[in-house]
């Protein structure tokens, strides 16, 4: 996508390959099965030097045509997607990891991934959590054995923002792998591959499908990280482009043999739904920035973690880095109301643990997704019992203030 605009070189993506009746949108392709007139034609793609399809469980050409997307907006040199966004995490950090591996990751993480982490701890891969949103806290947990830094573009649910660009830096210098989860920011708000990000996940179950109705994850190499200096490259997939090192050990053991692949009918709705990307961002941000504003002077508000906020401890990073800043806030409800009575109010805004549709959501944070990490770790991440999380839609922004503000009324 180098002369055409983001939306523009989207909308005409699967035009761009050859169809057998000119279709504008890939067709969803559901067979599992490929039939091969010629055996030899079949050797060849099962070698690697011919390309084509063999079995589903390795990837069809609507997920193909979805991949071509994702790699056109992060601006990556190859996309691999896989069934959720946690597939795409867990496939990726066991198709390259191993035991006696050392990561350093970001203290303040999804949830989920936090909990897949301490499952890596298991097998013997040992994990180091810092405050990212310092460098200097990620220099000092380097080891020889770190073979991976990972970290979140906006942190859920208190908006913590890495120092992205300074981990980039070091990790260059250092020679270790930088994989950044880009779910919250997507590819239209900020690309990693600008801060030296070697891979690039985004769960496509949030913005970038944005309809709710689709689960998927990828992960994108961004060509920036040196495979040869990588050391659990098998040898098999050593004879390709250094470059391709990575994407190929992923696809290979990660997807095909783990299996989480995305399903044609997923992929389809996704690609559907990121022709908008830019326009629901562009109207999330805004309704965003507008209704932290008015909770920042609401007076049954005691506190806004929004980082288009000029008092957010990381506004201006997110001013130099993003486009704007996102749709993800939390709120804290003062102490002597009742945060459940709030959310039980709530007629427009959806209660429900999503995040990234079109449609605003909110969570009380502590009680369900952060509950499992239990108490203490819930305080080591500043998650206070009365934090609620939000997840702005494109809803008219007077039916989203006029929504908040009877619901607060009545807590
Ligand atoms: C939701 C989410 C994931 C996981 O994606 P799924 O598609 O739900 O599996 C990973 N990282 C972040 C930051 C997320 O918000």
């Amino acid at each position: 996508m180098t002369e055409q605009g983001f939306t523009t070189a989207l909308l005409h993506s699967d035009r761009q390959q050859p169809d057998q009746y000119r279709a504008v949108h890939r067709p969803m392709h559901t067979s599992v099965a490929y039939a091969y007139t010629d055996p030899a034609d079949l050797i060849k793609v099962f070698q690697g030097s011919q390309s084509g399809y063999v079995y589903g469980r390795q990837g069809n050409p609507t997920t193909a045509a979805l991949e071509i997307k994702i790699n056109l907006m992060e601006q990556g040199i190859a996309s691999a997607c896989f069934a959720t966004g946690m597939a795409a995490l867990s496939a990726s950090f066991l198709a390259l990891l191993r035991a006696g591996d050392h990561i350093v990751a970001s203290a303040f993480l999804f949830g989920n991934t936090n909990s897949l982490f301490a499952t890596l701890g298991t097998l013997g891969i040992e994990i180091s959590f810092v405050d990212a949103t310092d460098c200097d806290n990620v220099a000092a947990a380097l080891r020889d054995t770190t073979r991976m830094v990972f970290v979140e573009t906006i942190a859920n649910p208190r908006t913590q923002i890495a120092d992205l660009a300074g981990i980039g830096e070091l990790c260059a210098l250092r020679g270790v792998l930088y994989v950044v989860d880009n779910t919250l920011t997507s590819p239209y708000l900020f690309r990693p591959a600008q801060v030296q990000a070697g891979l690039v996940v985004n769960s496509l179950t949030k913005y970038i499908g944005g309809h709710g109705n689709a689960l998927g994850g990828s992960v994108t190499d961004t060509g920036l990280f040196d495979w040869q200096r990588f050391p659990h490259i098998y040898a098999n997939y050593r004879s390709a482009d250094p470059k391709l090192w990575g994407i190929t050990q992923i696809r290979k053991k990660g997807l095909r043999d783990m299996g989480a692949t995305l399903q044609a009918e997923s992929a389809h709705r996704i690609a559907t739904g990121a022709e908008t990307l830019a326009l629901r961002m562009d109207k999330t941000c805004t309704n965003a920035t507008r209704l932290a504003q008015f909770f920042s002077t609401h007076p049954a508000i005691a506190r806004v973690y929004y980082p288009g906020l000029s008092e957010h401890p990381q506004h201006q990073r997110a001013k130099t880095l993003f486009k704007s800043f996102g749709g993800l806030m939390g709120i804290e409800l003062r102490v002597d109301l009742d945060r459940l009575a709030f959310l039980k109010q709530l007629r427009v805004v959806i209660c429900s643990s999503h995040l990234g549709d079109t449609r605003t959501l909110a969570i009380p944070v502590a009680d369900t997704i952060y509950w499992e990490m239990g108490a203490e770790r819930r305080r080591s991440m500043g998650i206070s019992d009365s934090l609620i999380r939000l997840s702005i839609g494109i809803e008219d922004i007077d039916d989203l203030l006029a929504d908040f503000d009877q619901a607060l009324a009545a807590a």
